[in-house]
Parts: structure tokens; sequence; C-alpha cells
């Protein structure tokens, strides 16, 4: 395989991940402190851009997460996405692109985005009851051990668990196999209101299926264009799509797998089909390559994620998700019935009314 660098700069403006940077890791990479003059920080806390929600006023804009946000030296979305060029054979899978923070300001960050994405939930939710169809959906693709379940448990756990539909796709079950292979994709889509999380999906397709020939590769080569249309279908429903890639070195993806043989609570998190799979990383990264060639669509863009750092890859998914949500603008629905009304009939049922 070509070992080109990627680019820095995308055609659509975007900057690419920074390429395999011969092993420099920074200390932010390793998980150190961060050594340099220290702003004052609220810890925990997020703290509000954009104008403070002060005492109980319920309908005062979401606060946008302050805390850590001066460690991203690019916005998330700028520096994880897709640019021209990208080559993710290249890829440090240890990096932190845009993030300069340590591993104990990423962990500050995340506690903090999870209020703001639990607020940003709730609104969504709230507009669901109320027949809104507006719906966001996290699309979690990578190799075994690249941390997919860490993800859906240590960032969407962060939310109430009645707003999340999470599915699962593993090899498809004959009911599934005898229809399109969309079909098990479309009816597990998220409901007006939800955030969907899929751990692997409609890309399975593309990749293991290409990997292992598990269909005609005409039908395979039609199957790219046949997703982009999906998404877009999807995206003109109003589901926003956030595309995940998560990359795992290998060196990092055999300690992680010798910790499953080594930890009797782990045996279970392993399958002799895991090493099958490892083998085959070189035509698994051309694969995902396809993938990302040509699936990274305006509307529905990928996101590669370096994952040997768990730390970082769930600070990245979790500033994605939110900002996916945050571009909503999510408001409170109103009252569909006359609040004084309501209050006045509810006041008529009580001895001593406030
Ligand atoms: P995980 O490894 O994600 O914890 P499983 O052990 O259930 O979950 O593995 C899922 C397996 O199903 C993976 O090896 C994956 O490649 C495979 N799979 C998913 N979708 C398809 C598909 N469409 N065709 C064939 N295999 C698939």
């Amino acid at each position: 395989m070509a070992k080109n660098k990627a680019s820095k700069k995308s055609g659509t403006g975007k900057k690419s991940h920074e390429p395999g940077a011969g092993g420099k890791a920074t200390k932010a990479d390793r998980g150190e402190k961060a050594k340099k003059p220290k702003k004052s920080k609220k810890s925990g806390k997020a703290a509000t851009s954009r104008g403070a929600a002060t005492g109980d006023d319920s309908l005062a804009p979401v606060p946008v997460t302050t805390a850590g946000s001066e460690d991203w030296t690019t916005p998330p979305r700028e520096a994880l996405a897709v640019g021209d060029g990208f080559r993710i054979a290249d890829l440090d899978a240890a990096a932190t692109p845009g993030w300069t923070g340590s591993r104990a300001e990423a962990e500050a960050r995340l506690a903090a985005l999870g209020e703001e994405l639990s607020e940003l939930q709730e609104r969504l939710f709230a507009e669901g009851r109320s027949g809104g169809r507006r719906a966001v959906l996290l699309v979690l693709q990578g190799l075994d051990t690249a941390g997919k379940g860490g993800i859906v448990r240590h960032v969407v756990g962060m939310v109430d668990p009645q707003g999340v539909s999470i599915r699962s796709f593993g090899v498809p079950t004959p009911e599934e196999r005898s229809h399109h292979y969309l079909w098990r994709i479309d009816r597990s889509l998220p409901a007006g209101g939800r955030i969907g999380v899929f751990d692997r999906s409609q890309y399975e397709d593309v990749l293991v299926v290409r990997v292992d020939s598990l269909a005609p590769l005409e039908e395979i080569e039609g199957r790219y264009e046949e997703i982009n249309e999906f998404e877009r279908a999807l995206v003109e429903r109003e589901t926003s799509i956030v595309k995940v890639a998560l990359v795992v070195s290998p060196h990092e993806q055999y300690r992680r797998l010798r910790e499953r043989l080594e930890r009797p609570d782990k045996y279970w998190k392993f399958s002799l089909g895991d090493l099958a799979v490892r083998a085959k990383r070189p035509a698994y990264d051309e694969a995902y390559q396809l993938v990302l060639d040509r699936t990274n669509t305006s509307w529905a863009p990928w996101y590669v994620i370096p994952a040997d750092n768990k730390w970082f890859a769930r600070l990245a998914v979790a500033e994605l998700v939110v900002q996916a949500l945050r571009d909503l603008d999510l408001s409170w629905p109103p009252a569909d019935f006359d609040v004084a009304e309501a209050t006045a009939a509810l006041d008529a049922q009580q001895d001593e009314p406030v």
C-alpha cells in the first residue's frame, strides 16, 4: 500500500490528521501532566460563554462547556476530519490531534461535557415527546479492542438511558441475511428525540464483507454510493449523523488482547476470531481507506480518532456528539395547553394552594 503523507489541508478547508509523526508522542499523548503555564480554570463545572444561566431560569440557553476548551488548539471537528490525501495506514494511533492537555485535563473536560450532553439530550428528548423528529445517530466503527464498548459506557453512559437507543451489528442472522443489507440498519434507526448509537453498522457490509469476500465484488462496489444515498435521505429526515472510526495500533491491540488472555474476568471478551481479523490488518486498512475515500460526504462526514489513548478517544467522541447536539439549537418545547388554566385547575384540587 502506498504510504502517502497526509496533506494538512483538505479541499474543503478542513485540516487532516497529522501523519504518523514518526513516533513523536507528546507528553499529552503519553497521558503525562502537561507542564505549561496554566490559565485559571474552573474545574469540573461547565462554565458558560453565552451568558450565564442565572438562578433557575430554565429557559436560558444551554451553557457551552468552556472548561478545558483552551486545550483544543484546533476544534475537534477540524482536527479529526478526514482531509484530502489522508491515509489511515499512516495514522499515529497514539496521537491526540488538536488536543494539548493532559489525560487528567481530558477527563475533567469529559466530566464537564457530560453535564452539557445530558442537558442537550433532555431537550432533544422533550422535543421528540412533543412530536419532533430530529435525532442524532452516532456510528461507531473500529476493529476489535478499538474501544467501541468503552465509548458506549463512558460517553453515551453519561446521559439518561431512556433517551438512547443502542444497537450492535454482528454477523447477520438468517432473517437479516434474507433481506437487503440495509434492512436491519433501517429498522434500527433512532426515533425522533433519541440519540441512536450503532456499535458497528452498515459499514461492515463494505469492511468485513470486502476483506472476507462475502459478497461479489461488483455488488460491494455499488454499496458505497448506496450508503451515501441512504445517509443523505436520513439527514433529510432530520437525523444528524456522527460517523466515527476508532483506530488502534497493532501493538496496542496486541496489548489489549493479551490482557484479555491474562485476566479471567476478561476471557469473555476474547475470541479466536479476533486473531484472524488481526492477521488481516493490511486488508482492513485498505477497506477502511476505501470507506473514507468514498463515503466521507458533506452531509455525513467521517471522523477518524486515534484510539490508543482511551481517554482521548472518549473525549473526542463526546466533543463530536455534543457539537452535533449544539448545532440543533435545542430549546424546550412550549406547553400545548393553557398554563394558567392548568395551574388554576391544580390549585382548585388543593386545600392550601401556594
Ligand atoms: P464485537 O466484536 O463488536 O464485540 P461480536 O463479537 O458480536 O461483537 O462481533 C461482531 C462480528 O460480526 C464482527 O466480527 C463483525 O465483523 C461481524 N459482522 C458485522 N456485520 C457483519 C456483516 N454484515 N457480515 C458479516 N460479518 C459481520
